[in-house]
């Protein structure tokens, strides 16, 4: 027996089985290329051009050098949740307390791996979006449950309604996870899209995940609204917020999750095993950023983004076999090509291959991404402007 057999022999089927994540994957191969010389415009995963607000790293970087450099309270230092806790007071309509209802995460992504590992048991189901953010349905199969697809069709402007929840409960059913503003169509949940999740969490007695990392950017005058908020919901819904996308800090990991006192022990108990902590001076920077009020430096990258996503998605709309909705929030194009009869992971490659764009494929976020194509829309003016060009002589010689 060779060393690579006995070695594929002993390996996790959970891991063999299990596929990369499609966003991380083709952003990594986009560097790669870059990192060779290649003039690749990379506009797979979600990461804004802009850097870190000055004001935020300043804080970190004063923390770090006034020795904030050992590992903290593994649900994190008392001034970010005590931070955390005024932001959700202060944009959310959430009271909560820092003592009890919030635990540091390494960004929102962490948060649902230990939301989902305080309440499930093997072989419970999951419901979530159809198309869904890429990593869900893996982090749920990781962890010995089963997620259930529930569509969100066009028809619906890519909403759900309380009878296709419905329908997919089983006994076995043990929580929802939805996103808003939703990655990747671009839908900012209403009230009445939350009234129908929280009539069906209550009614069958569910947890709710609800994954928010863009909720600062919602556009064209919306408000973002928070599911824990509801009558009834916050004993029973965990809420992720982070600071990757809306203040550019994805390379920081950082965010918190926010839940009933039942929940959070629970889960600090996980982080005490899983990671210890989050970074202390990251900490320092992120109750920056959640406890002041958004000041000018961050609100002139919302306003900037909002301009290239209506600027970007109004170009692509303007390709001849492309349909593209202008979103209600987030920073994604979700664009139809169902005109042009190609696998949305062959248009991908080949736009990749003859044009260097890099976009990520409608089918990773979930069989009904099939006909789509997603595009992050906030890089440089002449990223776009490249982007777009390449797009667009790409589809026309189709
Ligand atoms: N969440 C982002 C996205 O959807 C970043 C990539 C990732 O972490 O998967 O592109």
């Amino acid at each position: 027996m060779t060393l690579n057999m006995k070695i594929e022999g002993i390996l996790s089927e959970r891991v063999t089985t299990s596929e990369q994540s499609s966003t991380v994957r083709i952003a990594d191969m986009a560097k790669k290329l870059k990192e060779k010389g290649a003039a690749v415009y990379d506009f797979s995963a979600g990461r804004a051009f802009e850097h870190t607000p000055k004001y935020v790293m300043d804080g970190a970087i004063k923390a770090m050098r006034a020795g904030d450099t050992h590992q903290t309270m593994a649900q994190g230092t008392t001034s970010y949740r005590e931070a955390c806790a005024i932001k959700l007071h202060r944009e959310n309509g959430i009271t909560a307390n820092p003592e009890t209802d919030i635990v540091a995460t390494m960004g929102c992504k962490q948060g649902l791996t230990v939301s989902l590992l305080a309440i499930l048991n093997p072989g419970d189901e999951v419901i979530v979006e159809d198309p869904c953010f890429v990593s869900y349905k893996q982090t749920i199969r990781y962890l010995g449950g089963n997620p259930v697809e529930v569509p969100l069709l066009p028809a619906n402007q890519f909403r759900w309604k309380r009878d296709q929840l419905e329908s997919a409960i089983t006994e076995r059913t043990k929580a929802i996870i939805m996103c808003t503003p939703h990655n990747p169509t671009g839908v900012v949940h209403s009230i009445e899209d939350l009234a129908e999740v929280a009539f069906v969490a209550k009614k069958h007695n569910l947890y709710v995940i609800t994954d928010e990392p863009y909720e600062r950017m919602v556009w064209g005058g919306r408000r973002h609204l928070n599911l824990a908020s509801l009558p009834g919901m916050r004993k029973r819904t965990i809420t992720l917020m982070s600071l990757t996308k809306s203040f550019s800090m994805g390379g920081w990991r950082i965010g918190f999750a926010h839940a009933d006192e039942h929940l959070l022990e629970q889960m600090t108990k996980l982080q005490q095993h899983l990671i210890t902590c989050v970074s202390s001076f990251v900490q320092a920077g992120g109750a920056i950023a959640f406890g002041q009020s958004p000041n000018d430096e961050v609100k002139k990258y919302w306003a900037e983004w909002e301009k290239k996503v209506t600027f970007f998605t109004h170009s692509l709309n303007e390709i001849n076999g492309i349909k593209c909705y202008t979103p209600e929030g987030g920073f994604y194009a979700w664009m139809d090509i169902s005109e042009l009869n190609i696998p949305s992971e062959q248009f991908c490659d080949l736009l990749l291959e003859r044009e260097k764009v890099a976009l990520v494929p409608g089918v990773s976020f979930g069989k009904h991404g099939e006909n789509y194509v997603r595009v992050t829309c906030v890089k440089s003016w002449d990223e776009i402007n490249k982007g777009l060009e390449g797009i667009s002589s790409f589809v026309q010689n189709l």
